[in-house]
């Protein structure tokens, strides 16, 4: 007589491919994984899993690859509506003269309405966790993207240099160090571990060459009251870095260093170009690195060419992978897998450098750990929270398919992505999200972004050649 099932909330069984990147990165043919209280409670061959559980609700994965839900370690949600305003810019332009001036006409209902947006973006592409670097309305932030089910990592972000040698932040987005400190301190404490957890906060200064070291000092204070990540953006220019170097004296890592605000929850943002002591003073701090090669290549950065990530994730620095913003193009992290990959196979001259399981690491267990979230997301693996994606092996870009680590990172885009549980919760079911309607969400985005243009005054941000009738 078969022993009596344990019933739980979810079995999804008969996955084709099951890639858990869990400690010994097994890749399990015909898997199920039986989910209950938000957490995978068995991982393993069908047969085994269907012997011993039955699920309230159940999902056939007949046709899919599944993986663990997607990190991405840097996505600036408040920018999703900036897509098409900062083409064809450097460094300094795209943030001086396009991003940094839209920022600072964003209200917070902006605010709302397009980390709502990149939620969804995010989620229908198999994305179940990001870190925002924060703006000004981060109450807004939370408002926006907790009703999606996504997990966040949002911030305050800060300056208190209006003008560095790299460029001048409009005024009302300049701070003091003690006001920061005050705002990011509130904002852990309102924030850190709502919405079942799923919303976490942390302290963010947004560039090195337009914080003073006593906004940096009284940051890092801050995040290691409340044992939250400090996120910056870093070293993502030659003219961040020379820029540094002028006004500090060193470079950025290192400057960073000094201020005792490197360890294991800082996360450094781009890293693109370090010098060989920055990498050094990295590996030794511990701290983590969110790769974004798809602003860098659409801002003509350099973090690819110039960059040390391959021989940083030798050196077993945590890199993680981000996409960045809407205005660099893709919010997708199967499609940063792909540039991560690829553009560093290409500058190389070498493809036997970044294979696909170490990109498909830096956007599952690398992102977690970056979050501060190692023992909680990124692996399919028995006690951590039921993050899954579920990808459509019926498109195109997923057949044939013999290696469905090297299909996910060349060939598919993260539209294949069908069902994604977070937490255990089915947020997108059939390629939509089940928690809030869509069209709503889409008829209010297009009417938000439509007046954000007209009051920035976009015309002059679009830079089409061609003539418009
Ligand atoms: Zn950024």
């Amino acid at each position: 007589m078969a022993a009596e099932r344990t019933t739980v909330d979810v079995l999804v069984e008969h996955v084709d491919w099951l890639v858990t990147v869990d400690g010994a990165r097994r890749v399990v043919r015909d898997a199920a994984v039986a989910i209950d209280a938000g957490r995978f409670v068995a991982v393993g061959k069908s047969g085994d899993v269907t012997a011993a559980y039955e699920g309230r609700a159940t999902l056939d994965g007949r046709h899919a690859v599944a993986t663990p839900g997607l990190v991405d370690a840097h996505l600036h949600s408040s920018f999703q509506l900036s897509r098409g305003l900062a083409d064809e810019a450097n460094a300094r332009e795209f943030l001086i003269r396009r991003m940094y001036p839209y920022e600072a006409a964003l209200r917070a209902e902006d605010v709302e309405r397009s980390a709502r947006l990149a939620a969804r973006e995010m989620l229908l592409h198999g994305t179940t966790c990001f870190v925002d670097p924060g703006n000004n309305h981060p109450e807004a932030t939370v408002a926006g993207v907790a009703p999606t089910g996504i997990r966040a990592v949002v911030a305050r972000s800060a300056f208190d240099l209006g003008d560095s040698a790299f460029g001048n932040v409009p005024d009302s987005m300049v701070s003091t160090p003690d006001s920061a400190a005050k705002e990011a301190d509130a904002l852990v404490e309102r924030h850190d571990g709502t919405y079942e957890g799923r919303v976490r906060a942390s302290v963010s200064f947004r560039g090195l060459n337009n914080s003073s070291d006593e906004l940096i000092r009284a940051l890092r204070d801050v995040a290691a009251t409340h044992d939250v990540v400090l996120q910056t953006h870093a070293c993502f220019n030659y003219s961040t870095h020379d820029a540094s170097v002028a006004r500090f004296g060193v470079p950025e890592v290192e400057r960073l260093a000094a201020l005792g605000a490197l360890g294991p929850r800082t996360l450094l943002v781009h890293g693109g170009w370090l010098e060989p002591a920055e990498v050094s003073i990295l590996r030794e701090h511990e701290a983590s690195v969110a790769a974004a090669p798809s602003s860098s290549m659409h801002n003509g950065y350099g973090n690819v060419r110039m960059g040390v990530l391959p021989e940083l994730l030798e050196l077993g620095v945590n890199v993680a992978l981000g996409s960045d913003h809407a205005c660099s193009g893709p919010v997708d992290l199967v499609r940063e897998m792909f540039l991560a990959a690829c553009g560093h196979k290409e500058v190389r001259l070498n493809p036997r450098v970044m294979p696909p399981e170490t990109v498909l690491e830096m956007a599952t267990v690398n992102g977690a750990a970056a979050t501060g979230m190692a023992e909680e997301i990124g692996a399919v693996e028995v006690g951590k929270r039921a993050d899954l994606v579920l990808f459509d092996t019926d498109d195109p870009s997923w057949l044939p398919l013999y290696n469905p680590v090297s299909n996910l990172v060349y060939s598919a885009t993260g539209r294949t992505a069908r069902h994604v549980f977070v937490g255990g919760e089915h947020v997108v079911a059939d390629g939509r999200l089940t928690r809030v309607d869509e069209d709503e969400l889409l008829a209010d985005a297009r009417a938000g972004a439509a007046d954000l243009y007209a009051r920035i005054g976009g015309d002059a941000l679009v830079r089409g050649r061609w003539p418009v009738s």
